[in-house]
């Protein structure tokens, strides 16, 4: 499906719920893009990691949906970010999808305790798929605006190269090192002709966690971790990594749908 083609519900232009606007879109792909909502008043104080939950009244019914915010806490004023996937069913991306620059939304939030630990000097593993990398910029844009960023391993899974989000963002941290971080993308489609050429990490994120700790010296004891996006991705690393020693109160997860709830998505990319 292609949410505008076929998604004809009524979506309305305005609402008195409505307290926000979408301010700026940019597409990476026909399935993931770059949503900024604004509130009407002054934005929200929130903690990195944090999500907004946003939304429009389609056929009169208000749907929305949680999204962590991409953006740092400290560049507020131009909207908070967010980084959808498409997911080809008639629900709320589908209208998210088709939803004009200027088009007003229900935005509610910050919630969500998938934050940092202040001061926390332990190397950070950030371990995603897809989308679920989100929060994790939002982490590291608002430590490098503190001028303390931490050191960080970053594992992003997806299917197909072209679903590598802020991997040119990323990748330019590592090389410059303005940000101390190790971007390990990894996709688990390698045969597929769109992948043809990635000379990366291949396989799902939780298959290749262990290389990665042990490839980069991670050590229970100086490693915290936070993983986040697809939940069996989330459960799988968990498990791989506590079986490895790693206490579970050093693992925090950010799930983005309830477990076994993925079924006849299989299309789908990773998260
Ligand atoms: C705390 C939290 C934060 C979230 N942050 C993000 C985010 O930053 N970006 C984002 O794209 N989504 C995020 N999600 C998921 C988001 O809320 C929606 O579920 C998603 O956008 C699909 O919405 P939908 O109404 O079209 O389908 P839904 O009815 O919500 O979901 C239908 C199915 O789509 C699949 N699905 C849901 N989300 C994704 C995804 N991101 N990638 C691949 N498959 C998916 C699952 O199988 C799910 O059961 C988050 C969810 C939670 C709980």
């Amino acid at each position: 499906m292609t949410a505008d083609q076929e998604d004809t519900r009524a979506i309305a232009t305005d609402h008195e719920a409505y307290n926000a606007t979408l301010v700026r879109r940019e597409d990476d792909s026909p399935e993931l893009a770059r949503f900024w909502v604004r509130y009407d008043a002054d934005p929200v104080p929130f903690e990195a990691g944090q999500y907004m939950t946003t939304g429009v009244f389609v056929d009169g019914k208000l749907l929305q949906r949680p999204y962590s915010v991409a953006s740092s806490p400290r560049r507020a004023a131009d909207g908070y970010e967010l980084y959808v996937r498409l997911v080809p069913i008639q629900r709320f991306t589908s209208a998210l999808w088709r939803l004009p620059i200027g088009h007003r939304m229900r935005m509610i939030g910050p919630k969500g305790r998938f934050i940092l630990e202040p001061a926390d000097d332990r190397t950070h593993l950030f371990v995603s798929t897809g989308t679920g990398i989100a929060p994790f910029i939002a982490m590291m844009r608002t430590l490098m605006i503190d001028g303390a960023p931490r050191r960080t391993v970053l594992v992003n899974g997806v299917s197909y190269v072209h679903d590598l989000g802020y991997g040119p963002l990323l990748e330019g941290w590592q090389r410059s090192g303005e940000y101390p971080v190790t971007y390990v993308p990894t996709i688990s489609r390698p045969r597929d002709p769109a992948n043809a050429g990635w000379s990366g990490h291949t396989g799902r994120a939780e298959s290749i966690v262990l290389d990665v700790c042990r490839e980069q010296g991670l050590r229970p004891e100086t490693t915290v971790v936070y993983i986040c996006g697809n939940p069996d991705m989330i459960l799988n690393t968990e498990r791989e990594l506590m079986d490895r020693g790693f206490p579970e109160f050093h693992v925090k997860k950010e799930l983005y749908w309830p477990k076994g709830k993925d079924a006849g998505l299989a299309g789908v990319a990773a998260g």
